[in-house]
């Protein structure tokens, strides 16, 4: 068992997994401990909305196989309302970019097998994961696995391990400003063999609440439907699901909802959270360690590459030509993104959904803001070159 690594990473999700892999290609040892299974994180159902600027990393990085091959491209998406729906035509709007659906447990199999195939540790279904030393140059990281205790010794050590991990809270009280916002709904969403009965993914503002049809592939849908919070999952059997989207997707000219069985279904609460900075000593975290987003705006998993793309570029000036600018810079470098896309998250958010206090005003403005990005092609054009992805923030 190795007891040294030159980063440490705490978690297998996206950025913990893509950040060993961009290291590994440049040469640089790591070493990765997950609390799950190697099963459960790769069938664990999350986004699916890939910006062209992640499509191009993975490729660029010979992540791109199946992704090339399973992955579907989409040009545009459709903002429907009052019974008619208005396409975004994304690649017209954008030089040609486009987003691709691709579900973030793809992305998450293509990764292990990568790293697996390149004699990567990974260690699975490991406990009791502990930081230590993360101001000093030699940071430590115990963790129990097989009921046995483990140390490994690291140059550095990077917080993939999402917004309920132990990285975050290994830093000193103080150093960090955290920034929370909880939206006043949540999503129920539900995967289901059934095709889509859309090519591109469809927005819709209802007065009963906001509804989404993405999808997962030919054969598989992704539906949400916007719920209270802290709504109960039991008071939505199947047949009651389909009944709600087909009511808030409904069209004037009779568009019709094909349904199907549900594989699965879960209730997300909506928020935003940032911490500042995203780096404490030789710790640097990344994902959603450091950050949530609403989901409103398909962004969480391709902020997550962002950031460890700008964390493999700092580490890689680091161990190869020992300058440690970039890793100063890393929290400043990422936070802008960070930002710019909590601001595009949360415009779609209040643009989509239904406010349960609303007296009517806020609809009306909801309205406006929505024949506006509808007909103006400046508010389309900005609307959809945050969709795609901003190349350079
Ligand atoms: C329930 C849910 C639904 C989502 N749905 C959507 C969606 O529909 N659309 C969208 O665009 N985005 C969605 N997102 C956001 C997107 O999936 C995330 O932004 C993305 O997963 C971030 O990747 P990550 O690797 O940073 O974190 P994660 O994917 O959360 O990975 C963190 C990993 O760390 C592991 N871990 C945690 N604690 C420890 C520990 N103590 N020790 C070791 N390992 C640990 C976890 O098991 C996990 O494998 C969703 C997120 C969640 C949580």
């Amino acid at each position: 068992m190795k007891n040294t690594t030159q980063v440490g990473i705490i978690g297998a999700g996206p950025s913990g997994l893509l950040l060993s892999h961009l290291l590994h290609l440049q040469g640089i040892d790591s070493v990765i401990l997950e609390s799950r299974s190697r099963q459960y994180v790769e069938e664990r159902v999350r986004a699916g909305v890939l910006e062209q600027g992640t499509v191009d990393l993975l490729c660029d990085s010979d992540l791109g196989d199946r992704l090339r091959r399973e992955g579907l491209v989409h040009h545009g998406i459709e903002l429907r309302f009052d019974g008619r729906g208005h396409r975004i035509a994304l690649s017209d709007l954008t030089g040609g970019r486009a987003i691709w659906i691709y579900g973030q447990q793809e992305v998450v199999k293509d990764l292990i097998n990568a790293r697996l195939a390149a004699d990567a540790t990974i260690h699975f279904e490991v406990d009791e994961v502990k930081l230590s030393g993360i101001d000093s140059t030699r940071p430590v990281l115990e963790y129990r696995r097989d009921g046995r205790d483990h140390k490994l010794t690291c140059d550095f050590i990077a917080g993939c391990d999402g917004s309920h991990g132990v990285s975050r809270d290994s830093i000193p009280a103080g150093v960090l400003r955290t920034y929370h916002h909880v939206y006043p709904f949540g999503w129920l969403g539900i995967l289901a063999a059934v095709a889509p009965s859309t090519e591109e993914l469809i927005y819709a503002s209802h007065d009963r609440g906001f509804a989404l049809h993405s999808l997962r592939s030919p054969e598989i849908s992704r539906l949400y439907i916007q719920v209270e919070p802290d709504e109960d999952i039991n008071n939505w059997p199947d047949d009651r699901i389909w009944e709600e989207l087909s009511i808030r997707m409904a069209t004037d000219d009779g568009w019709t909802l094909q349904s199907g069985p549900v594989l699965e279904k879960g209730i997300t609460p909506m928020r935003s959270f940032v911490v500042e900075p995203m780096q404490f000593g030789r710790l640097f975290l990344a994902g959603d360690a450091a950050h949530i987003v609403p989901a409103t705006g398909a962004k969480g998993l391709n902020l997550a590459v962002h950031d460890v793309h700008k964390l493999a570029e700092a580490f890689s000036a680091w161990f190869r030509a020992g300058t440690n600018e970039l890793l100063e810079q890393y929290s400043a470098n990422c936070l802008g993104r960070v930002w710019r896309v909590q601001d595009f998250s949360s415009f779609m958010s209040l643009m989509l959904h239904r406010y349960s206090d609303d007296d009517g005003f806020r609809g009306r403005l909801q309205r406006a803001q929505l024949n506006y990005v509808c007909s103006s092609q400046a508010a389309a054009r900005s609307l959809a070159e945050n969709y795609v992805g901003l190349p350079h923030v």
